[in-house]
Parts: C-alpha cells; sequence; structure tokens
C-alpha cells in the first residue's frame, strides 16, 4: 500500500464528507456532533500520515483504519440526518480507498460492513421501505462491485508495480555484476600486462596474417623499435627479421610449435643480434591456428661471453704451445742441421739427394706445424658465403691413394668460409687415412636434417679406444707419434665459428665415423 496516496485519498474523502455534510438537511454548525466528528477525522489523518509505514502495511491495521473510516462517515450521517442527501457517494469513495489500501479480501469486509450500516440507516428513515427499492437493489450491489473492480484494479497495479521494482532490481543487480565483471576482467589484462611487461624475455605475439597484437617491452629494446610503431602491423614489414619470420611462417602453416631454434635478426640500428626462440601455437575453438606467441632471448650478451671464454681458453694453450713449438721444431732442425752438414761432406751426388729429401721433409714438417699453430691460433671474423661442400670435398679426395666413394642426393650447399672448412674436412680426411693402410675405404655422405647439411666421413680404419674419444678435441691430444694433436682442435674450432656441430661415433679395430653438421646455405641470407 502506497502510504503517501491512500494519506491523499483520505484527505479528499474527509473533505468530501465535510461537504456533503455542510449541504446535508441539518448542516454542519461549530460545537455539534457533526463538526466534532469532522475534526477528529481531519486529526486522524493527520496521525495516520505519522504512522510508520510498516505498521499500516500489517493487514489487521490498514483493515482497522478502513473500518475507522466507515464507522466515521456513518456516524457523520447519523449525526447529519443525511441519508436522504448524496452520503451513499461517500461510500463508494470509502470502498474504494480501502480497495487501492489493501487486498480484497480486506475491502469485501468492508463493503459488507458498510452495505450494513448503509442498509440500516435507510431502513431507520423509512421503515416500510421494500427490498426492491433501487436504494437497496442498486447501491448496495453497486458498492460490491466498486470493491471487487476497484480492489482488482488496484491488485493488478500492486501486482505490476511489483514486477516494475524487481525487475528494476535485477536490472540494478545485473548492471553491478557487469561492472564487476568489468572491472575484474580489466584487472586481469592489467595483471596479464604486467607479466609481459615483466618477463625478462622478448614476447610478441602476432595472428594468422601475421600482424603483431602484442609486444612487450624487452621485445621492443632488442628489436629496437617502439611499440606504436610495430603493434597493430604486420611482422613482415619489420626489416631485418626475414628469417624470424620465415620460422613463424613455417610453425604456422605446419601447425607445429618451435621449441629452442636460434635465428639472427637485424636490429632498428642495423646491428646483428643473435637471439634465441620458441614459438607456440594460438588455437581457436576448433582447433584452427589463429596465431602464434613468439618468446625470445637476446643471445648478445651470452655469445660475448663464450667468445670471451674461448679467448681464454686459447690463452691457456698458447703457454703449453710455447714449450710443444720449441720442442717440435728443434727435432727437424737438428736433423736439418745434421743432414745440412752431410751434405758440406759428401760429393756422391744419391747421397746428396737423399740428404737434400732428408731436409724438405723437415722443413715440410715445420711448415706443417705452423700452419697448425696459426689456425688454432687465429681469431678473426669470418665472412659467410655459399659452399659447395660437393666441389670441395671432390677436390680434397681427388689426389688420395686410397679407396674413395661419395654419394649425394642432392646439392650440399653450406653458409662458411672455403678456405677453414677446407682446412677442417682435410683434417678429418687425414685422419681417416692415416688411421687406415692401403686396403681401407672411405665413404662420405651428404644428406640434409632440419636446416643442416649434415656430412659423413666414415673409414674403416683401425677406431678409437673409449678413453681416447673423450680426448680427441684437447689440443694436443695425439697417439701418433709424428702427430701435432691440432687437427680435431681446429676442427672444433672451425666447425664453432660457423655454428655447426660434430660427432665423432667409433669402435676400435671397425673404423670411425664423423658427422659435420652446418648450416645450409638460403639464398635469401646471402646478403646478410
Ligand atoms: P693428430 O692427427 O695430429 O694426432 P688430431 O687432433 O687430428 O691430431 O687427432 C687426435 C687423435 O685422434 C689422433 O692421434 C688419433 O688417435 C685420433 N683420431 C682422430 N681421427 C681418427 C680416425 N679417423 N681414426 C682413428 N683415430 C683417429
Ligand atoms: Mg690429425
Amino acid at each position: 500500500m502506497d502510504k503517501k496516496i491512500v494519506s491523499l485519498l483520505r484527505f479528499v474523502l474527509i473533505l468530501s464528507t465535510i461537504l456533503v455534510m455542510t449541504y446535508s438537511r441539518k448542516g454542519l454548525h461549530f460545537g455539534e456532533p457533526g463538526y466534532i466528528i469532522g475534526l477528529i477525522y481531519l486529526i486522524s489523518n493527520i496521525i495516520f500520515i505519522r504512522l510508520p509505514a510498516k505498521l499500516i502495511a500489517k493487514p489487521k491495521v490498514s483493515f482497522a483504519i478502513f473500518l475507522f473510516d466507515i464507522l466515521v462517515i456513518s456516524s457523520a450521517v447519523y449525526f447529519t440526518g443525511g441519508v436522504e442527501t448524496d452520503f451513499y457517494l461517500i461510500y463508494f469513495l470509502a470502498i474504494f480507498i480501502a480497495s487501492v489500501g489493501q487486498s480484497t479480501g480486506g475491502s469485501i469486509p468492508i463493503a459488507i460492513v458498510a452495505s450494513v450500516i448503509y442498509a440500516w440507516f435507510v431502513y431507520r428513515s423509512n421503515p416500510d421501505i421494500s427490498l426492491l427499492d433501487s436504494r437497496f437493489l442498486i447501491r448496495i450491489p453497486f458498492l460490491f462491485i466498486i470493491s471487487l473492480t476497484s480492489s482488482y484494479w488496484a491488485e493488478s497495479t500492486r501486482k505490476e508495480l511489483r514486477k516494475k521494482e524487481e525487475l528494476e532490481k535485477f536490472n540494478v543487480e545485473l548492471k553491478k555484476q557487469v561492472e564487476k565483471i568489468a572491472a575484474e576482467e580489466i584487472e586481469l589484462r592489467l595483471y596479464n600486462e604486467k607479466i609481459i611487461n615483466s618477463v625478462a624475455s622478448g614476447i610478441i605475439a602476432v595472428n594468422q596474417k601475421g600482424i603483431v597484437t602484442t609486444i612487450n617491452p624487452e621485445a621492443e629494446r632488442v628489436l629496437g623499435y617502439k611499440k606504436e610503431n610495430i603493434s597493430g602491423y604486420n611482422i613482415r614489414s619489420i626489416e631485418g627479421i626475414d628469417q624470424l619470420w620465415d620460422k613463424i611462417d613455417q610453425a604456422m602453416s605446419t601447425s607445429k610449435p618451435i621449441i629452442r631454434d636460434e635465428v639472427e635478426i637485424l636490429n632498428a640500428e642495423k646491428d646483428r643480434i643473435p637471439i634465441g626462440f620458441n614459438v607456440t601455437l594460438l588455437t581457436g575453438l576448433n582447433g584452427e591456428v589463429t596465431g602464434c606467441v613468439v618468446i625470445f632471448k637476446d643471445l648478445s650478451e651470452v655469445r660475448r661471453l663464450e667468445a670471451q671464454l674461448k679467448h681464454a681458453e686459447r690463452l691457456t694453450y698458447l703457454g703449453k704451445m710455447a714449450s710443444w713449438v720449441a720442442h717440435e721444431i728443434r727435432n727437424p732442425l737438428t736433423s736439418i742441421d745434421g743432414f745440412a752438414q752431410l751434405l758440406i761432406n759428401t760429393k756422391d751426388s744419391k747421397k746428396m739427394n737423399d740428404y737434400i729429401a732428408e731436409i724438405r721433409k723437415g722443413t715440410t714438417r715445420i711448415n706443417n706445424i705452423i700452419s697448425d699453430i696459426l689456425a688454432f691460433a687465429r681469431a678473426r671474423k669470418i665472412e659467410f658465403l655459399r659452399v659447395d661442400l660437393k666441389e670441395l670435398i671432390g677436390s680434397i679426395v681427388r689426389d688420395l691413394k686410397i679407396k674413395v666413394v661419395v654419394s649425394c642426393q642432392d646439392q650440399a650447399l653450406v653458409r662458411g668460409e672455403e678456405e677453414s672448412l677446407r682446412r677442417l674436412f682435410v683434417n678429418l680426411i687425414n685422419n681417416s687415412v692415416e688411421a687406415m693402410d692401403e686396403n681401407g675405404m672411405l665413404k662420405i655422405n651428404f644428406y640434409r636434417k632440419n636446416s643442416w647439411i649434415v656430412t659423413e666421413i666414415i673409414d674403416n680404419g683401425k677406431g678409437i679406444s673409449e678413453k681416447d674419444l673423450k680426448n680427441l678435441f684437447t689440443p694436443f691430444f695425439t697417439t701418433k707419434p709424428r702427430g701435432t694433436g691440432l687437427g680435431l682442435a681446429i676442427v672444433q674450432k672451425i666447425v664453432d665459428d660457423h655454428n655447426g656441430k660434430i660427432e665423432i661415433k667409433s669402435e676400435l679395430g671397425k673404423g670411425t665415423t664423423c658427422l659435420v653438421y652446418l648450416n645450409e646455405y638460403q639464398e635469401k641470407t646471402r646478403s646478410v
């Protein structure tokens, strides 16, 4: 029940009652009962306004209030003798208000009470009135019709209102929920952003078209570009990262992530930066690839430290080398000196030739030692070009006295420096040749594995013991009386300079297999 509306209607009711009393047969005069009733009624409504809404909402209290209305109106009728006038209209109004103020269950009893009192008034003033008189037959049923229709109308309005209120409440709740979820999402996004921004790895996310959707500060730093110059652009438009883009393309088109790979990129300043990276695929609801995330590390510092370490290692070997060189060179020098003295005192031309041949052996040996040392100690920047391994190795094995079988299904083009690679394979092939007798057979295979070109050098020589296998690459390690022990150390260095790999497998008495992994030459990388 809306207290405001009911109190307003009650004021209308009170005013109507006073008005009807004024125009009644007896009229309204100061101090008379009708006057007092009007005053009481007015005061009662002022009290009503003061009553707490909760109390009025109680069915019993509201019923009492409306019953009070009927009784006050009836007494006003009684004291002013107005039954013959328009008082019955006041009853309609009272019942209407009672219906608005409470449920049907409450308004019908009020209507009954009102009808009974009204009927009694009518009967009192006309004791011989017929039951079929319009005052009974029309007015009383009308009271009930008013009561029913108005309470029905009030009830449905109330229901409507309640529904509206509920809906409003629901809307408010919904709005709150939406705001909460939105706030949570923002928080989550900020949280994710914070994580992405604080990791020490570069992170770039691209969609399936290659448009960059996310880039974190470390990626900006490594690439040397600002976020606003990359985010939203196609990753292909970023200069110098073609190799990385190729890898991303490969991962997305084959739907296979890439774990731990390395490429070299050019940053905005055109500096070369080696990066180690993973490519993780992003998938949609149906498992289709929708993009990928590249997480990478700038390896410049690691590479610098590695180079420093290698340099330091070489320096330690330098000390060893000095004494070794002194010793190794003194031997051939002594023999050269001896043969030279013999040469002075001899006239025999055959002997002379023998001595000269010995002297030349000595100088060759010294020459070999010096070039090995130079190759090992040299630390210069290598320029990578296209090298055809098939051609290179073909020219090395051409003059060998043993049987050689070269097999290759495809081209064997690698990125490298020809002179260094020649030395690498000469050293390996020499070792194989030295390990075999005249029945030996050397097999050389080339094949492609991922982005590697693998060269396999297989001999059926005497093989290497397990203990020696561990020391093969240690400088000066040799099992040969005239060996320098630098051959494989140089091989290792060249392979490292080429960012390649080498594996040696061997079994005593059966033979040795060397696998050399070098980067495949790709047309696009030529300018790099
Ligand atoms: P060097 O050839 O001067 O001895 P290397 O570094 O080339 O020095 O080789 C070191 C050692 O490794 C050799 O002395 C030899 O014992 C062993 N070795 C290398 N390659 C082979 C091979 N193909 N078969 C057997 N032994 C080998
Ligand atoms: Mg050797």
